[in-house]
């Protein structure tokens, strides 16, 4: 049986033809699966569940229909999507699962996560991080207004948008915005796992690493800007698969 692991589709309405692609993803290629795992930046942004987008409703249907058909759907918070909550899971009939977790895959653990928590290099970013994880600041947020919502996540948008092009200015991009190869390690140790599956960074590749004198590999998803990407684990096949 195969399972199924994306990321980074950052779907929203100025691209529908992902929205599109992603949901023929879920009526074929998903269909039989043992199960499917978003491990985060599902939508571009996402400001509250009762934002009623059309995006986020046409998704929730395709995701409801694979989980009727027997795939269990998994979903793990991305940085642009955290603040996705129980109501819009229940919806969608997936599952929150936390951010890392470990799970058994093929009859052995393995780690999975969206990936920003490996970026440690980034400060700026993880005291942002950390910030709009609090449960208090997300309440609070929660409360204003849907228009005050969508206002701020622009703004964060564009601050992010700033701070890229500093960096690349500063020619840090490459450094800063990848894993931290300390930390990565570090996360091996942790989990006492020898396969890490994450997203985030949109540079995807297959990593073999050894770590602590054992043979480890570190996967890294696709986006979905030029066209799908799907990681296929079934027995001993790990593979990278693009899809259009
Ligand atoms: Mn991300």
């Amino acid at each position: 049986m195969t399972t199924l692991f994306i990321s980074d589709l950052h779907l929203d309405a100025e691209r529908p033809q992902v929205t599109d692609l992603f949901l023929r993803f879920l009526r074929d290629d998903a269909r039989g699966a043992a199960a499917l795992y978003i491990l985060g930046d599902l939508f571009e942004a996402w400001v509250g569940d009762d934002d009623p987008s059309e995006t986020g409703a046409a998704v929730a249907q395709g995701v409801r229909e694979l989980v009727d058909a027997g795939t269990p759907v998994h979903f793990i918070r991305g940085n642009r999507d955290f603040l996705l909550g129980d109501d819009y899971a229940r919806r969608a009939g997936m599952t929150i699962v936390q951010d890392p977790s470990v799970v058994m895959l093929e009859g052995r653990p393995a780690l999975i996560l969206h990936g920003d928590l490996l970026c440690t290099a980034d400060t700026g970013y993880m005291a942002f991080r950390a910030q709009t994880r609090d449960p208090k600041w997300q309440a609070q947020f929660l409360s204003q207004p849907l228009p005050a919502r969508i206002a701020f996540a622009q703004h964060a948008r564009a601050q992010s948008r700033d701070a890229q092009a500093a960096l690349k200015n500063a020619g840090t991009m490459e450094t800063i915005t990848d894993v931290a190869p300390s930390t990565v390690d570090e996360y091996f140790v942790r989990y006492g796992v020898d396969l890490m599956i994450h997203g985030h960074t949109h540079r995807p590749a297959i990593h073999a690493l050894d770590v602590g004198g054992r043979a480890r590999r570190r996967v890294v998803l696709g986006d979905w800007y030029d066209h799908g990407s799907v990681l296929r684990v079934d027995g001993d096949r790990v593979e990278l698969e693009g899809l259009r």
